[in-house]
């Protein structure tokens, strides 16, 4: 028998929602609803210094507000951090994490690519230390964070694929290969937070036995990622279904940052939950 569809909003703290965010999670439950399933809901504040309590009650207020309910209890990856720890070091008993002593000026520097997001691609210079090297600084206490060793995991996983389904997330689902190296050495845990957001998403989709992750087209690429993480962790591969994003009149994603209003302006400019389902086309 198939497992009892579950699916997540897994949105991070550190603003308020807007209509992108909307979108997400009323897609969400709308998938769920269509496959019969569940959708939770998971905080994903790892991030200490950008996210804030009151930011998670304003999202909890804003999804309330929109009509859409989960089970409690809620999973807040903030009281979780033993847990990706212990996973972050199985990898590196594995030998596939590596100190990096680089700062994002240097890495700037010295790259000569770009990853999926247009960051500088991290060019593995820290992988050649030598042991002696790599203790001593850290014995100095240097800022440092813990790469994985992509080209070695996949040379122990060998090729990696993934299922894709979308946009009627009930379709037949499609396989697809994963690229994880586009990514180069992703950091999976840096001094003051021992772990990242590839790592804790993968472990809490497990955790919390996820089967579908419904999330935007801008995060397709990262799904790569998870993909090695969960191979190489022993964690079952959910299904992936890649949704649309909503553009601003420039045709760019919105971003409290580059002012688009959030849910909580549009409501106190007198939208309703319809207004807002009107325009998102639910
Ligand atoms: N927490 C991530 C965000 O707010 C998305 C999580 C995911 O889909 O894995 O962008």
């Amino acid at each position: 028998m198939s497992p009892n569809p579950l699916l997540r909003f897994a949105p991070s703290p550190n603003g308020r929602l807007h209509l992108g965010h909307a979108y997400s999670a009323l897609h969400t439950w709308r998938c769920a609803s269509q496959l019969g399933g569940t959708a939770l809901l998971r905080i994903e504040d790892v991030d200490v210094e950008r996210c804030k309590p009151e930011f998670t009650a304003a999202i909890m207020e804003d999804l309330h507000w929109l009509g859409l309910d989960w089970p409690e209890p809620v999973l807040v990856q903030s009281k979780r951090f033993d847990l990706y720890v212990e996973a972050g070091d199985r990898l590196r008993n594995r030998d596939l994490l590596y100190p990096c002593f680089c700062s994002r000026a240097e890495i700037a520097a010295q790259a000569t690519q770009t990853d999926p997001d247009g960051a500088p691609l991290y060019p593995g210079t820290c992988k050649h230390l030598s042991t002696t090297e790599q203790i001593d600084r850290l014995g100095r206490g240097d800022p440092v964070q813990f790469r994985l060793n992509t080209e070695e995991a996949l040379a122990r996983t060998g090729m990696l694929t993934f299922t894709v389904v979308g946009p009627l997330i009930t379709d037949r689902p499609q396989i697809r290969y994963a690229r994880p190296e586009r990514w180069g050495d992703v950091v999976l845990q840096r001094k003051g937070t021992p772990t990242s957001y590839h790592l804790s998403v993968v472990v809490d989709d497990a955790d919390q036995a996820i089967t579908h992750v419904t999330r935007g087209r801008d995060m397709e690429a990262a799904t790569d990622i998870h993909v090695l993480l969960q191979m190489l962790l022993g964690l079952p591969s959910p299904r992936y279904h890649f949704h649309r994003l909503i553009l601003d009149g420039e045709g760019r994603k919105l971003s409290k940052s580059k002012g688009s209003p959030s849910l909580a302006d549009l409501r106190a400019s007198g939208w309703t939950p319809d207004d807002v389902r009107r325009e998102l086309g639910f």
